[in-house]
């Protein structure tokens, strides 16, 4: 028997799936697992495609731990099923299926070329939109390209993709800035829709501050992963502290931890709280990060020229759970401690601009409508910061209310 039937058949294909509960997209789990028990493949991707059309990336990258397998019945007692190495094999032996209908006349403009807009425009182009994408980064992914490191996530998935959405009718003009280069205004004359999909890419820094020596978590990653600025890194700072707990601080960490030995990350509550992904915090532990649970940062040490030389941090003690269900913190009295280190990255979060893109623009009256006719948006822009599986589902859900707006 292959390896993939003896992983299927550990599934129970359970009355109730539980994972399904678990997975941001409602997935066919059950389901397709039990066509890899039968030796159907074909019908497997059949049905994991119908609902996620880019397993490539979910298999990959999503906290399983806390998504599917994290909810499978068979974890109870033991381990639980492999359904992301399932996924991923599917993904791996079958193609999509990319009949494309013929032209239905509309067209829809997208802003942004990350992972909820290509879903959103797959669903169009296959049926008939004329779909046109301007992105103001040369290279399609959002987050996907420019944040998560190319160690954890081959980006040759985005390559690949980028050839098949060319292939399906997809039209893309990259290095265009919507809002600077071009108005909402301007796309909402041409096209008969305009779907906003630009992320959460403005980062929250608390004030943090420095002539040199602070970088917020998102620049770090951009830095690195788009500017190719290792070495200059590498030269310029020996010791970093990365202030957060989500995977923007762990891919921080992991990347800085590969080019200097010193590398801690101060999270203000404990493990259990940590949202980052459970694989990623094991990893960047056993790559020597130190995480620092319970602490927080106060302020920034510099010197008289503004250059970074180190924090002031203080000791943090759990509460009662607040209004998001997780556990208060409080400083403890009289903790405050100081650590040198020369670069700091604020990684605690992002938030939306929609005033960039147009000054007044707000969420409308209903499912992912903006204040101003035609004008929708999708994934973490509408969302907040979620995950890639939560924000193919939205660029699905609003390809679905953009059709359905033509028949209203
Ligand atoms: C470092 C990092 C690590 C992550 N790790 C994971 C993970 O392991 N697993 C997981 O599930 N999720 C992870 N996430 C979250 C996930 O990547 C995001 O939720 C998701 O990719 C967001 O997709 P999006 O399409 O909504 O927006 P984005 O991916 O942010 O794409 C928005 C696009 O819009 C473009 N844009 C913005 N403004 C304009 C403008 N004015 N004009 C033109 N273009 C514009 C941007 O350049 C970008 O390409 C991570 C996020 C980050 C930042
Ligand atoms: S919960 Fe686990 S055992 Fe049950 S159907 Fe899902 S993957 Fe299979």
């Amino acid at each position: 028997m292959s390896e993939i039937q003896e992983k299927a058949n550990y599934c129970l294909s359970c009355p109730k799936p539980r994972c399904e509960s678990g997975c941001p997209t409602t997935n066919h789990i059950r389901d397709f697992i039990h066509d890899i028990k039968l030796d159907h493949l074909e019908d497997a991707a059949h049905t994991l495609y119908s609902v996620n059309p880019f397993p490539e990336f979910t298999s990959r990258l999503c906290d399983t731990a806390r998504q599917c397998r994290g909810n499978c019945v068979r974890g109870i007692r033991g381990e639980p099923v492999h359904i992301n190495f399932i996924e991923r094999y599917i993904s791996d032996h079958v193609k999509r299926d990319d009949d494309v209908k013929e032209s239905n006349g509309r067209k829809i403009a997208i802003v942004g070329a990350g992972i909820s807009s290509l879903a959103c425009a797959r669903s169009l182009a296959l049926d008939g939109y004329r779909v046109e994408i301007f992105e103001k980064e040369e290279k399609i992914g959002g987050a996907i390209y420019t944040g998560i490191p190319a160690y954890r996530f081959d980006k040759v998935h985005l390559e690949n993709l980028y050839k098949e959405m060319l292939s399906i009718g997809v039209i893309f003009h990259f290095g265009v800035t919507v809002g600077k280069d071009v108005t909402i205004d301007n796309l909402l004359f041409r096209f008969d829709r305009v779907l906003v999909a630009i992320g959460a890419q403005v980062e929250n820094t608390f004030g943090l501050e420095a002539e040199e020596g602070c970088v917020a978590g998102l620049s770090l990653l951009y830095d690195l992963n788009v500017l190719g600025k290792k070495a200059e890194y590498k030269k310029k700072y020996k010791k970093a502290v990365v202030w957060g707990g989500g995977n923007v601080a762990m891919d921080c960490a992991r990347s800085l931890i590969r080019i200097m030995d010193d590398v801690s990350i101060i999270y203000r509550r404990g493990l259990k709280e940590m949202p980052a992904a459970v694989d990623e915090i094991e990893s960047a532990q056993k790559e020597g990060v130190k995480i620092l649970f319970l602490n927080n940062i106060k302020e920034l040490k510099k010197d008289d020229k503004g250059k970074v030389t180190g924090v002031k941090a203080v000791k943090m003690e759990l509460g009662e759970p607040d209004e998001s269900g997780r556990a208060s913190f409080h400083e403890v009295e009289n903790s405050e401690y100081e650590l040198d280190v020369d670069l700091v990255v604020p990684a605690i979060g992002q938030k939306v601009d929609l005033e960039f893109i147009k000054p007044g623009l707000a969420k409308g009256s209903d499912g992912h409508k903006l204040n101003q006719d035609r004008l929708y948006f999708s994934g973490d822009c509408f969302l907040g910061p979620k995950t890639v599986a939560h924000c193919i589902k939205d660029g699905k859900d609003v390809a679905l209310e953009i059709m359905s707006s033509f028949s209203a």
